[in-house]
């Protein structure tokens, strides 16, 4: 799993205060165990910090999203040239970080 991926996966995720999205630059990673991440985020907007856990389930992550530059993860997820295997597996491997996430703690 990589901290990129990571990254990308929290600008899915909405501020709970002010409920925009954080940007890849507002996104740290701390650190991981295994599957659990833990990644301090900061809203751009209203400045709120949060520390969130995350637990991904690797085996669910297709090889193809191991090293996805900007570019190509916007083609990614524009299904653009890319085989509806390809298209279940991120799908279900969002479905499966959605799922499993948390704030722990979140400061202004
Ligand atoms: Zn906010």
């Amino acid at each position: 799993m990589e901290e990129g991926l990571i990254k990308k996966l929290m600008t899915k995720v909405k501020c709970d205060v002010c409920g925009r999205g954080y940007e890849v630059d507002n996104i740290d990673i701390v650190g991981h165990e295994e599957n659990l991440w833990f990644i301090k985020v900061r809203c751009p907007f209203c400045h709120t910090q949060c520390l969130v856990a995350a637990v991904v389930k690797e085996s669910k992550v297709p090889e193809v999203t191991s090293d996805l530059t900007e570019v190509e993860f916007q083609r990614f997820r524009d299904k653009d040239g890319l085989s509806g295997d390809d298209r279940l597996d991120m799908h279900n491997f969002l479905k499966d970080f959605n799922g499993d996430f948390s704030r722990l703690f979140c400061q202004k």
